[in-house]
Formats: structure tokens, sequence, C-alpha cells
């Protein structure tokens, strides 16, 4: 889910936005709404069953935003920030900040999602039950998004890792067992059957003639085969990495560029020359501030041979940073929280050092080396 999304707007600290694969998605099931609803009820004129069959679609795409929003008001309520919510093209995902600590918060927070998703399902039968016989606008629609609900339940529910099933089946092993690793993996196969299914079942749906509901099968299952091998993946790392501290690996000697050096000459002399990611900006021997690449790409082109370095720093007052004791899985976690890829280390005021993801990932390298 890489590239550029619509950002909607921000609501308790968690981003909403559209991913633009979700367009594909709402037009098709608008589209086969409409159909659907011009089948089921010929009588209805054209402009009925579009229009019920709009707002059906962004009702729908409203319960998985609220599905979504069921698990981060768990996750927040147990102190774990969330950052965003996403409507892509299989749906939503709301990136959820960190694992949580314990098995019973995993389990809280994964069970959120399916609970919400029922209850919008009863929601949406008591009104197709109402409104039955006497408003058959308001019944289709209450009808489907009961059904389809229900259907999201109980997809999510199903024991893979990444689905809301495989977390909760983790959260249980987890309990029960005490291995956090232990769970992932099995989780994970689990996760990766349910994929291989999936894939297998939509060859067979596409061959038997029902082409392109074959097809959209089989691409779930493979998202879900990618979902599960990554969040695997992560959980490796994590362990490799636990127990490193700052102090191990961050680099001590980070350049030093004179405040006043324009962007041209810095990436010039120092950024290319150099090879490093991270650059001290100083008032001679005065720390002013630091400059990464992040900043440069984030400065026009054109402007680069008159504006100087100390325009595009990160100023000391504004710096985030972490102590020389600190976890590095933590210090991940806290790159990814503030979307930076370098920070400094601070003992006491005093600058030590830099960490950043390229020395992280380089560690990790080796470590794997050595390992395999
Ligand atoms: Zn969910």
């Amino acid at each position: 889910m890489a590239g550029p999304k619509i950002r909607l707007g921000r609501v308790l600290g968690i981003t909403f936005q559209i991913d633009p694969t979700w367009f594909v998605v709402f037009t098709l099931i608008t589209l086969s709404l409409t159909t659907r609803f011009s089948e089921q009820y010929p009588h209805w004129k054209t402009f009925t069953y579009w229009s019920v069959g709009i707002l059906t679609s962004l009702l729908f795409f409203a319960s998985v935003i609220l599905h979504e929003l069921a698990h981060s008001a768990v996750a927040i309520s147990k102190g774990i920030p969330v950052r965003s919510i996403t409507l892509f093209i299989f749906g939503g995902v709301a990136q959820i900040s960190r694992e949580a600590g314990r098995p019973s918060t995993e389990f809280l927070v994964a069970a959120a999602g399916p609970a919400a998703s029922v209850l919008i399902s009863f929601f949406f039968g008591g009104i197709w039950l109402l409104s039955d016989g006497h408003y058959e606008v308001l019944a289709a629609l209450g009808q489907w998004l009961a059904e389809i609900n229900l259907l999201l339940a109980l997809f999510n529910l199903i024991p893979g890792f990444p689905l809301d099933g495989g977390r909760i089946l983790r959260s249980i092993i987890w309990g029960l067992s005490g291995n956090f690793t232990g769970a992932t993996r099995v989780a994970s196969i689990v996760g990766k059957i349910v994929a291989y299914s999936f894939i297998v079942i939509g060859v067979v749906v596409a061959l038997r003639g029902n082409f392109f509901n074959g097809l959209w099968i089989g691409f779930i299952g493979w998202f879900l085969l990618n979902a599960a091998q990554q969040s695997y993946q992560q959980v490796i790392l994590r362990e490799s990495l636990a127990g490193i501290k700052a102090d191990e690996m961050m680099t001590r000697d980070c350049p030093r560029v004179e405040r006043g050096t324009t962007v041209a000459t810095f990436i010039e002399d120092f950024l290319f020359r150099t090879g490093r990611h991270c650059f001290l900006v100083m008032d001679n021997d005065l720390l002013q501030g630091i400059v990464t690449l992040h900043e440069v790409n984030k400065t026009p082109r054109d402007q680069w041979d008159q504006v100087h370095v100390e325009e595009i720093m990160i100023p000391l007052q504004q710096l985030r940073w972490v102590s020389p004791d600190q976890d590095i899985v933590k210090i991940l976690e806290f790159m990814d929280r503030e979307d930076i890829n370098q920070v400094p280390v601070v003992e006491q005021g005093r600058l030590l050092g830099m960490v950043g993801r390229q020395e992280i990932l380089h560690l990790l390298q080796k470590r794997l080396e050595v390992s395999a």
C-alpha cells in the first residue's frame, strides 16, 4: 500500500485517508449493487437504483471505517496510539503504532472490529425488518448491508494472520504459552494456509466460468499471503534486534557543516562526498541543529542555490532524541511514529551520536547472514 493517499482529515489524532486503489472497489461495488437492484426490483426508476446503489456502497465503506475505529478505540484506551485509518482496495486498515504488550490487550483490540461489524449488521438487519413491506428502498439497502457486514465479521474471524481471527488466535496461543514469537509463527502458518486456499478456490471458480469472482478471490489470497509473510518477518526482525541499545550502534562521528552553507554546496561537498546520512549544523563550535537527506528532499530543487542549511535543518529545540540505553526496537517504533529516518542520541544535553535506519538494517543483515 505504498504511494500517495488522499487525506480526508484528522480526528482524535488519527489521520483518515483513502488509497487511490479504493476507487476501483468502490466503483465495482456500486456497479454490482445497481445491477442487483435493477434485477431484483425491475419496477424502480433508473435514478432510484443508481442513487440507492451509491448510497448503499457509501454506507458499506462507512461500516468498514467503523470496524477500524472499533479496533482503534480499544487500542487507544489501552495506551497504544493509532496513526491512521486507510481505505484501500481490500477494505480498511488501521495503522496501530505498535504491537500490544499483553495477550489480553491484543485479544480485545482484534476482537473489537468483528464485534463492531456484527453490531452494524444487527442495526441494518433491524432497518430491513422494520421497513420490509413498507419502504422497499430502505429494505433493499438494509438487507444488503446486514448481510455484507455479517460476512465482513465472519471473513475477518478466519483464524489466519493478518486477519483479526489470526490475531485472536495468536493472542490465545501467546496467553497460554507465554511465547510471542512461537504464537506468531503458528498464526502466520495458518494465515498462509488460508491464503493458499483462497488462491486455489479462486482458480477453481475462475475455471468454472465465473472468471471475475475467481480472479477477485485469488487476488485476496495473494494479498493475504504477502501480509502473512510480512508480519512474520517483522516479528523475526524485532527478535533479532532485541536487547541492542542505541549506544552500541550509533554513528559517533557525524560530519559538521557550517550553518551558512547553501543546500547546493552541502549536497555536493558533504552529502555526496561523505556518503553519510546525517550532519550537524554548527555555528562555529555551537550545535544549531541537524540536517539529513530527508530535509534536503523536502526543499524544492530550484532553491538549492539560495537556501542555507540552517533554514532547512531541524533546530536543536525541535530535535526529537533518544537516550543511549534506549532499545533499538523502541527506537524503530519511535522513528515510525515520528516519520523520521535518523535520531540523535543525547545524554544530559550532550549529543553522543546518531542512529539511523540504514545502520539498523545493516546490522540486521549481518546478524541474519551469521545465523543463516
Ligand atoms: Zn479488523
